[in-house]
């Protein structure tokens, strides 16, 4: 069957994966394959804009690669590669850095929110960003690229990038890309609070066994009014509930929306049904991952090889690039 597309998506090597970023993007990857052609890069050079250092660069790229494989990504069909293994990436970045206005990256929300992140570091890199990131989309002629609504106006000004490339050269090398409209769910952590983050220490790794999942679960944040046993809860604003929500059997699901309301059921039970379901549900990926961590050399070939199919379609690009631009 011949597929829709072509998608592009890239993601920092952030390590190990929890289920924020399961639920909220892996999923979706994984879906994608069944319409489209899709590019997974995991984006390393992206990642030295805000890394102070490298050492666990590698590591943490393994392991990714290792979720996102157990997790149902198909090499056989999909390209996953890293970064910075296919160089015409900054070739293609500088070029198009010619074609973009200065004022315009440092107008940009997230450049001036990584500038309050990180004062003491504002780099060119983190400035040259979003040129980096249309070079990823552009170089591998991708179609459609997969963000949530907040990442819209990123892809908006990939799109005038390519418009300005296009115009200055007067050539149709570049296809803008299009937005695909996904519904990227927000998983907050297991404070109830935040957005699950690594960083904010409050997340469930995938790859967690099952005993520790069923001690993070335990930390998890009810609904704050619920004091006692005895109150009454009310499910609505309790992070516990919104988990049974997805990985729970809608049956169990309804008894905790009725039964929390009336009491009828107590939030260490309450988790423990959630552990367990989430254990249930994770249990296919646990016996992949351990599966593919024991053959590193194969998951490094996956790499290699999602390097070197996404490589000839670079080549390709650059050429048509450099004729346009009409290099000597
Ligand atoms: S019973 Fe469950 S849904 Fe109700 S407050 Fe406790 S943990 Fe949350």
């Amino acid at each position: 069957m011949s597929k829709k597309g072509r998608v592009f998506s890239g993601a920092r090597p952030t390590g190990r994966q929890h289920l924020g970023n399961y639920l909220g993007a892996i999923q979706n990857y994984v879906a994608l394959q069944q319409d489209y052609d899709c590019i997974y890069c995991i984006v390393d050079v992206h990642a030295l804009t805000t890394v102070e250092t490298t050492q666990d660069l590698k590591q943490n790229t393994f392991e990714m690669t290792v979720d996102w494989l157990a997790a149902g990504i198909r090499p056989e069909e999909s390209i996953l590669f890293v970064q910075s293994h296919v160089p015409e990436v900054l070739e293609l970045h500088t070029y198009l850095s010619m074609v973009t206005q200065i004022g315009k990256l440092t107008d940009l929300p997230t450049f001036k929110e990584k500038v309050a992140q990180q004062p003491e570091n504002v780099n060119y890199g983190l400035l040259g960003y979003p040129v980096l990131m249309t070079a990823d989309i552009v170089l591998y002629k991708a179609d459609i690229v997969p963000v949530g609504v907040d990442q819209a106006p990123h892809l908006e000004f990939a799109r005038e990038i390519v418009r300005s490339f296009n115009y200055r050269y007067n050539t149709k090398v570049l296809i803008e890309p299009q937005v695909k409209h996904t519904e990227i769910l927000k998983v907050l952590g297991i404070d109830g609070k935040a957005k699950m983050s690594k960083s904010l220490n409050n997340h469930i790794e995938l790859a967690s066994t099952p005993e520790e999942t069923t001690a993070r679960v335990r930390e998890m944040v009810t609904d704050p009014a619920r004091m006692k046993r005895t109150d009454p809860g009310n499910p609505d604003v309790c992070n516990v509930y919104s988990m049974h929500k997805i990985f729970s059997p809608a049956e169990e699901v309804e008894m905790v929306n009725v039964e929390c309301r009336r009491a009828g059921i107590g939030c260490v039970d309450c988790k423990k049904r959630l552990a367990s379901n989430l254990n249930t549900h994770l249990e296919p990926f646990r016996a992949k991952r351990a599966e593919l961590a024991s053959r590193p050399g194969d998951v490094q070939d996956v790499l290699n090889d999602g390097a070197k199919r996404a490589r000839l379609i670079a080549r390709k690009t650059m050429e048509e690039v450099r004729q346009a631009i009409q290099l000597p």
